[in-house]
């Protein structure tokens, strides 16, 4: 049986994309692995009635409650290949099963790249953190850092300085211009310059940033941009036009979210940049009734 659409990954846009295509009775399969680019938090924030949930929890129930329809059929598989074109694609899922499908949805979400700092990956999501607006208000205040990778970060400090005393540690990244530093000085951010070698455990469940030799810098939360990466081979294999953004490629989508190739969309993280779980589950159901309307008006 060929499905309305296949959904490759069951995360916050997937499955909000997933619940107005199985409102409207169309055949969907999803499939997921399960790793959510936000695991890494304990819990989410800044999603309206959701605040302070784990994100596994909302996902959790969302699975529940897409399961009750009878036409969505759920696959804890990897999207390994898209062959076809539109309305005649299918997948093969790493569990060897072949599933065709008129539309394809991509929402892999992102795989984040941490610079290569001894003691920052293991703290990611907990003190290393991407985002003050999804968790600086819980570390209340006080010395908080920002890891330059790239030249923006001189404005992420200055925006960082609402919730904490910043100290930009330069890491080798280009100083900031002198308009920049005006901004930075008006905002009481501090420069450490020096490239940072580690980051550390330090006194009463402060991180010590080192940079080189002498006493590091004690903070309460580290915040770092990463490089993000789009979880998938799809779009390479596929010859999907990409756009640039400051924080990693993305997948280029017309207005109503199809990639470059004709039948497949894209939603989330992959298909916006910068974002967070409203605005992708958002993304999710915009495309997903585009996706909709091109089943009809084929
Ligand atoms: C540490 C951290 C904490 C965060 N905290 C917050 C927060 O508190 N509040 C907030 O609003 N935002 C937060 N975010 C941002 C938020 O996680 C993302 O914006 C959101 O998850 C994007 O949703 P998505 O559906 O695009 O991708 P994801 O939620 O990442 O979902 C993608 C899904 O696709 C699956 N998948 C990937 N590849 C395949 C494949 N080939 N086949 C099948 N399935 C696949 C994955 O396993 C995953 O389940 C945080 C991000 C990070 C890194």
């Amino acid at each position: 049986m060929t499905e309305d659409a296949i959904i490759i990954g069951g995360g916050f846009a997937g499955l909000s994309a997933a619940m107005q295509l199985a409102r409207a009775r169309r055949r969907i399969t999803i499939l997921d692995t399960g790793l959510p680019r936000n695991r890494f938090a304990a819990r989410s924030h800044g999603f309206l009635a959701q605040d302070g949930r784990p994100g596994g929890d909302i996902l959790a129930d969302a699975r529940r409650q897409l399961a009750a329809y009878e036409t969505v059929t759920f696959r804890d598989a990897p999207a390994e290949r898209l062959e076809g074109e539109r309305d005649a694609f299918f997948v093969v899922a790493g569990d060897g099963a072949r599933i065709d499908a008129r539309r394809v949805l991509l929402a892999t979400g992102f795989e984040d790249q941490l610079p290569d700092i001894p003691g920052l990956a293991e703290r990611w999501g907990k003190t290393v953190l991407h985002c003050p607006y999804c968790h600086g208000y819980e570390v209340g205040g006080g010395a908080v850092g920002v890891l330059a990778r790239t030249s923006d970060a001189a404005r992420f400090a200055a925006v960082v300085a609402d919730w904490g005393d910043v100290t930009l540690f330069t890491n080798a990244v280009p100083e900031p211009d002198e308009k920049d530093l005006a901004v930075l000085e008006a905002r009481n951010v501090k420069l450490r310059p020096g490239r940072v070698t580690a980051v550390a455990d330090g006194p009463g469940g402060m991180l010590a940033v080192e940079t080189g030799p002498g006493i590091p810098t004690l903070v309460k939360a580290l915040f770092v941009s990463p490089e993000a990466r789009v979880r998938s081979d799809i779009p390479r294999d596929r010859g999907l036009e990409l756009k640039q953004t400051p924080i990693g490629n993305i997948l280029k989508t017309d207005d109503t979210g199809q990639t470059s190739l004709p039948g497949l969309y894209a939603a989330g993280d992959i298909a916006l940049g910068a974002a967070n779980i409203a605005l992708a589950s958002a993304n999710g159901v915009k495309t997903a009734v585009f996706l909709h309307h091109s089943l009809i008006w084929s």
